[in-house]
């Protein structure tokens, strides 16, 4: 399970849906929840089809993180076909460190973590995400001004 709030994921998939290319970049957050997505550059040479982090963003992340920042909880990447699902190269390139993938596709968000024996393609398994509450149609804050539904 993972906490991250819809807002979020809103505007990860408003962010794929701007770009023909694939879009990534890291989750950051502490334990299960993600606090907020920065994102990265992607350096890959056929960038519709493939996404490789900018190896400087990721460096300077952990480098934060180390300082008392949020933790580097895992990376995001959007897929333009459409496919929501970990590719096998995505599989391929996955570390089974447990750190959490997040794909974007199909005006979607679905997230995943990269094990050992992962049940998709060895690698992935499913994870189960959760909102975290700040937003949606929960309570509303005390004495805040939330955003009205239209
Ligand atoms: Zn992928």
């Amino acid at each position: 399970m993972v906490e991250i709030s819809i807002r979020l994921r809103d505007e990860l998939v408003a962010a794929a849906a701007a770009s023909a290319d694939e879009i990534c970049g890291l989750l950051l957050g502490r334990g299960e929840h993600v606090e907020r997505a920065l994102p990265c550059r992607n350096l890959a040479a056929t960038p519709a089809t493939r996404f490789e982090l900018d190896p400087a963003a990721l460096l300077a992340a952990h480098r934060a993180a180390r300082a008392g920042g949020p933790a580097v909880l895992g990376l995001y990447h959007s897929h333009p076909s459409g496919d929501v699902r970990p590719s096998p190269r995505d599989a391929a390139d996955a570390a089974p460190d447990g750190s959490l993938w997040l794909i974007v596709a199909g005006g979607q968000v679905t997230a995943w973590r990269a094990v050992e024996g992962g049940a998709l393609h060895g690698r992935f398994a499913a994870v189960t995400m959760r909102d975290d509450g700040c937003e949606g149609d929960g309570d509303p804050p005390q004495g805040g001004d939330a955003p009205r539904a239209e």
